[in-house]
């Protein structure tokens, strides 16, 4: 028998670790035995405490919401009856084939889950993180296999036609990025993987490595090998301890394996992966920030030309790309580039994971192929709201609060930017009725406001004018032409800023205001 637990960021905070010892403690007391692992975040945060159990001759069958008590009674009963217990089980999970499933539905058969379609988060809370053997047998590292098969134009070739764009937010083309990169002088290139993840709501990066961060470094294996890097760097925050330690037990077991180091898989091609722990500044997430962190100075923007496919991390030739962008590398270099081009748009091809969070019933980490419109994800994947849906905050602080009128836009990079909104990393957070967006755009702002590095002038004081007079409304001592200041403030930040963060930080207030311009107003004429 083997015994899985969800034991990502959500499962051990949700109790998963209890769970754990409490059955090892049950197996002990009756002297049974089983095989435990550990896996990450399956999807549905919510179920969480989520445990498995495979019986010989049975599919792994999954149960939600475990307590200690609840899993050792399970335990036993599962191993003394030789059968796992049905009633409590949400579903099973593959393989079926010639193995009894107690009539259950697959797992993915869950409302939540149905609709969704997982490429990069195909092995999330399946396989154990922590062992290269369960990602070999789940096809692990066939991508860079038949990436060193070709030559790396190839493979840029490959991104292209596949369509892939920034996953990190901007949706710039991954494969022209490359090129310019590929293309640049100089022997020296740089690989920077940006894992730095800082949306207050956004967790999926975190939990993709927690997860499969084997799927991270075969990507990155991909990319160095596609531009002709020889050193790559993943930049994430110190507060993701999980990641970080599963990342170094699989960059060790690599080493072991060939798979970094020189003449990898025995090629020509030469690699090395480090990882640098940021501090957790929102700003090191704008790229030469972020550069200028990894070579020890205070994160803070340039100006740019040079780009960075030019002049990047210690002045050389660099590709920047975010967690997710890098993950989906494998699934097109073992699948092909038609293959990934069927899911999503013809502008936006592919799917983009999002975490569902807020006043939804069902939270988590979702993968959806591009195009679905955001009913579809609240309401059909996410389950609604139990108080009539307000509005819905995508792109994290720099994002947008889009009401029930955008419902049906269906999600891709243009769709979002016509919005007034961004796709940002992927954080989507749902409000109700009860939700006050006047103090949503408050917390976004001064999120963003003490985030400012304070380089240029309109972000530095213009987004602290925005926080003052969003207060004063707040606290209902708001004045009559303070929406007009706050619009010409917006307008004046957004075109004066130096970097992205800046620029995009007026769109909580701006897109609330759009929408919700009466709510702002009763605060004013009403005192409260
Ligand atoms: Fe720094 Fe803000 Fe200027 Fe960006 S826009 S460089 S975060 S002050």
């Amino acid at each position: 028998p083997v015994i899985y637990f969800g034991m990502a960021s959500c499962g051990q905070a949700a109790g998963a670790a209890e769970v754990r010892k409490a059955v090892e403690e049950a197996l002990d007391e009756n002297f049974l035995s089983a095989h435990l692992i550990n896996v990450g975040c399956i999807g549905p945060c919510y179920l969480e405490p989520i445990m498995d159990v495979a019986m010989p001759g049975w599919a792994r069958v999954s149960y939600a919401h475990m307590t200690p008590a609840k899993a050792k009674k399970l335990v036993v009963d599962a191993l003394k009856s030789g059968t796992p217990p049905l009633e409590d089980a949400v579903g099973v999970l593959e393989p079926v084939e010639n193995r009894q499933t107690g009539g259950l539905p697959s797992f993915f058969d869950q409302p939540m889950l149905k609709p969704q379609v997982r490429i990069i988060l195909r092995n999330c809370g399946l396989i154990d993180p922590e062992d290269l053997d369960h990602y070999l047998a789940h096809d692990g590292y066939q991508g860079l296999q038949n990436a060193l098969n070709m030559r790396p134009e190839e493979v840029i070739e490959q991104v292209r036609l596949s369509g892939l764009r920034g996953r990190g937010g901007s949706g710039f083309p991954t494969a022209r990025k490359w090129e310019l990169c590929r293309a640049a002088p100089g022997e020296d290139k740089y690989l920077v993987c940006n894992a730095d993840e800082g949306d207050p709501g956004a967790f999926m990066n975190r939990s993709l490595i927690e997860g499969d961060p084997h799927s991270l470094l075969e990507g990155l294996l991909i990319a160095g090998y596609a531009i002709g890097a020889s050193h790559g760097v993943i930049y994430t925050r110190a507060e993701y301890p999980l990641a970080i330690s599963r990342l170094r037990t699989a960059l060790e077991q690599m080493r072991e394996s060939g798979l970094l180091g020189s003449h990898i898989l025995g090629s020509n091609f030469n690699f090395e992966i480090k990882i640098k722990e940021g501090a957790g500044a929102f700003v090191c997430g704008e790229e030469t920030a972020l550069f200028a962190s990894i070579e020890g100075r205070r994160g803070m923007p340039r100006s740019r030309p040079p780009f960075p496919a030019i002049s990047g991390l210690y002045g050389k030739p660099t590709v920047n790309n975010n967690v997710e962008t890098i993950s989906t590398l494998p699934h097109i270099l073992r699948q092909g580039a038609d293959w990934y081009h069927q899911y999503g748009t013809p502008n936006s091809t592919g799917t983009k994971t999002f975490s569902l969070v807020g006043k939804v019933r069902r939270t988590g980490l979702i993968e959806i192929p591009l195009g679905m419109t955001l009913r579809q994800i609240i309401f059909d994947i996410g389950g609604g709201t139990e108080k009539p849906f307000k509005a819905v905050q995508t792109g994290g602080p720099s994002g947008g609060c889009l009401s029930a009128e955008y419902l049906d836009l269906p999600v891709d990079y243009e769709n979002l930017k016509k919005a007034g909104s961004i796709m940002g990393s992927g954080g989507l957070i749902v409000m109700d009725r009860d939700t006050c967006v006047v103090d949503l755009a408050h917390y976004f702002l001064e999120f963003i406001q003490k985030e400012s590095c304070g380089k240029c002038v309109p972000c530095r004081i213009g987004t602290r004018h925005l926080v003052e007079i969003l207060e004063r409304i707040t606290k209902g001592e708001g004045q009559q032409d303070d929406l007009d200041t706050l619009e010409h403030l917006a307008k004046t930040i957004s075109q004066g800023s130096l970097c992205g963060l800046g620029q995009s930080a007026p769109n909580p207030v701006v897109t609330s205001l759009r929408s919700f311009r009466d709510e702002y107003e009763q605060h004013i004429q009403q005192g409260y």
